[in-house]
């Protein structure tokens, strides 16, 4: 099998830094903090002091700390390892936070998807593929609406287990973001692997210009969404997949109606809002409802933008973005 490690640096992050530092004349020192976390490398640049960049960085590192699936001292391994138990109020918010948006979506977004992402090996590294009738089952045990969380005890059906990882990094990056804005600082890019959460725009008072990676060619990019103020994140098939033996290539966003990897047409989904948490609940979701729902739960909504790239080489975007394709056709959408 052909395995394809998502940790290498992706074009998109270079490229949302490269973008943002060409013609800024900084008006304060501008500061940067590298790190890697969250199986990513982080990019913190904001006009702050260090220590501030450090603290937010902590708070990245903390969140990862008590919601990793695959480092078992986490809470949420305790969680599911043990069918549920009491939770610290910091990971007790992320949950709700979390359900919230299974809810919003309708499940297309569902937290309870780990066992379907551990069998197809997305979180062990040993990939596979299961048959249908394995996936069928594991399907059973899919079901955010079973999950019960009261103050900070949560209880899960048996069987069940919790994946955030759709949803982390665009929660750590809000809130390292309003950890950033309440000291103070008004003019920050955090790039958490893709995710990219903006406080206000550049110091001259221009927008940040955020890459969208081109779903078909690793190294070029599709497109420039210009944000201000906003969180932006991209979910793609790309970003972590392997070729099997039957010659097929699988990735790791999951459809949880039927236990496989989505293929509903959609390559790539970037939502841009205020809010990151949001932006990554949902990028995963519209990934998995393809265009046609994606369009649909965006008319029946005004909290968001998004760029979806699909299968016929079209890019869909809303009228509320400011979005300059490199390459495929745009389609305008109109309320
Ligand atoms: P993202 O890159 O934000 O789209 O998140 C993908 C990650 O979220 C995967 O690696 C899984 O850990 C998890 N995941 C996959 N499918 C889903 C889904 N339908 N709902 C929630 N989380 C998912
Ligand atoms: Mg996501």
């Amino acid at each position: 099998m052909k395995i394809k490690k998502r940790w290498a640096l992706s074009l998109a992050l270079t490229l949302a830094l490269s973008l943002t530092a060409c013609g800024t004349a900084p008006q304060e020192t501008q500061n940067k903090l590298d790190f890697f976390a969250m199986d990513t490398l982080m990019e913190f640049s904001a006009y702050a002091d260090e220590s501030l960049l450090a603290e937010a960085r902590e708070i990245v590192m903390d969140i990862e700390r008590r919601v990793s699936v695959t480092d078992e001292k986490s809470e949420l391994s305790a969680l599911n390892r043990d069918g549920g138990g009491t939770v610290s109020p910091e990971t007790a918010a992320l949950l709700e936070t979390a359900l919230s948006l299974c809810r919003l979506t309708g499940g297309a977004f569902d937290v309870s998807i780990y066992p379907v992402v551990r069998a197809w090996g997305f979180t062990t590294g040993h990939y596979r593929v299961p048959s249908f009738d394995e996936t069928a089952a594991l399907c059973e045990r899919v079901d955010y609406a079973a999950i019960r969380l009261n103050a900070d005890s949560v209880t899960l059906p048996d069987g069940m287990e919790i994946d955030l990882g759709g949803i982390a990094k665009g929660y750590a990056g809000r809130e390292a973001a309003n950890y950033l804005r309440a000291n103070g600082v008004t003019s920050a890019l955090l790039n958490l692997g893709g995710n990219v959460q903006t406080i206000g725009s550049k110091p001259d008072g221009s927008a940040w210009r955020v890459a969208v990676r081109d779903p078909l060619n690793e190294s070029a990019y599709a497109g420039v969404a210009e944000i201000r103020d906003k969180a932006a994140v991209t979910s793609g098939g790309y970003e972590r997949h392997f070729t099997a033996d039957d010659g097929q290539t699988y990735w790791h966003i999951m459809d949880p109606a039927t236990g496989r990897p989505a293929r509903n047409g959609v390559l790539s989904a970037t939502i841009v809002a205020d809010d990151g948490a949001l932006c990554d609940a949902l990028s995963t979701a519209l990934f998995v409802m393809g265009a046609e729902r994606a369009e649909r739960f965006w008319r029946s909504r005004n909290d968001f933008d998004m760029v979806l790239i699909t299968e016929d080489g079209e890019t869909i975007v809303t009228p509320g973005l400011a979005y300059e394709s490199a390459s495929y056709p745009v389609r305008t959408l109109s309320r």
